[in-house]
């Protein structure tokens, strides 16, 4: 195991793009980021997550819909396919080796997509409401609040019932994956967070930009980033506690 984290990014069909927010607060957390792009060979995933302690999935282009069976909406966005392939292969492997995962607005949505789950494909013409989900100030600005499932890892994270977050998204989690719940939801009822419910697999995932907010004072984001990191130490304690079985020195 390893501190590295896999951090899913997108691409033109020139240059990779991606936040530089996730790797800081990746390196926060004591974590080291490595950027994936999509993969014109998506069956390599398992190959990237075999070198790496966690993946981070992140905020982007909309889910194509066919993913989860529903013709494009008018308001459907620009979507990658490539992107879709790769962060699908990405979480199967990440499935397959109980890897840590934290899963970030397009993240959570793909993750629900993983699970046989729908998205709202653009909010305010499917779930109209007064609460401003794609907020035209800057990042970092908390412009909704977010209600927190009890008993949550994102409870355990954050150490929070309730929080004010950022909020830039159109889409949004509609019928939850099976396998999924759901931790945390706008005052709107738009879901805002959920997690696998898998004690042996650590998901969580947000609508909302921790990454953005993690240089606050008092940071409940920096809260998500830490218990991701804390996840991965756990885990690479458990994989390297010494067996019974004896080892062959390099000698023998
Ligand atoms: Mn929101």
């Amino acid at each position: 195991m390893s501190k590295l984290i896999a951090i899913s990014a997108t691409a033109d069909t020139s240059k990779i793009s991606l936040s530089l927010n996730y790797a800081r607060s990746l390196e926060g957390a004591g974590l080291v980021p490595m950027i994936v792009p999509p993969l014109t060979d998506p069956t390599r995933a398992g190959d990237i997550l075999d070198s790496v302690g966690g993946l981070l999935l992140t905020g982007g282009e909309d889910v194509d819909p066919k993913r989860y069976g529903a013709p494009p909406h008018p308001k459907l966005g620009k979507i990658n396919p490539q992107r879709d392939a790769t962060e699908l292969a990405l979480l199967e492997a990440a499935r397959d080796r109980r890897l840590p995962v934290l899963a970030i607005c397009r993240g959570i949505q793909i993750l629900n997509v993983a699970f046989g789950g729908t998205l709202y494909q653009d909010l305010p013409s499917e779930h109209p409401s007064a609460v401003g989900h794609d907020s035209p100030r800057d990042a970092a600005s908390r412009t909704h609040d977010v209600t927190i499932t009890a008993g949550s890892r994102l409870a355990a994270a954050t150490g929070a019932a309730a929080m004010a977050v950022n909020s830039y998204h159109h889409q949004a989690v509609c019928h939850v994956g099976a396998g999924l719940r759901v931790t945390a939801i706008a005052g709107d009822g738009v879901i805002e967070g959920v997690e696998v419910d898998d004690p042996a697999w650590w998901v969580l995932a947000v609508q909302w930009h921790p990454e953005d907010l993690t240089t606050e004072v008092r940071s409940w984001a920096r809260g998500i980033f830490k218990a991701f990191a804390d996840e991965i130490a756990r885990a690479e304690k458990a994989a390297t506690r010494p067996s019974s079985a004896p080892r062959p020195g390099l000698a023998s």
